[in-house]
């Protein structure tokens, strides 16, 4: 399965990409880090390929 995943801009935290589905719009978790990370920030491709295999990514 391939797994999707974001990269904060600002400190590289990695958020995967059923976090930012279930939020929508979320604060990094990066420590100390103010970045707002959002679904939309994923390509097209990786949207596209989480939502039509999302069932597969609940756990
Ligand atoms: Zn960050």
């Amino acid at each position: 399965m391939r797994i999707i995943t974001h990269s904060c801009p600002a400190c590289g935290t990695v958020v995967a990409a059923n976090e930012l589905e279930s939020n929508r719009v979320m604060k990094c978790p990066g420590l100390g880090c103010e970045a707002v990370l959002r679904f939309e920030d994923l390509s097209e491709d990786a949207r596209e390929h989480f939502l039509d295999n999302r069932e597969r990514y609940r756990i």
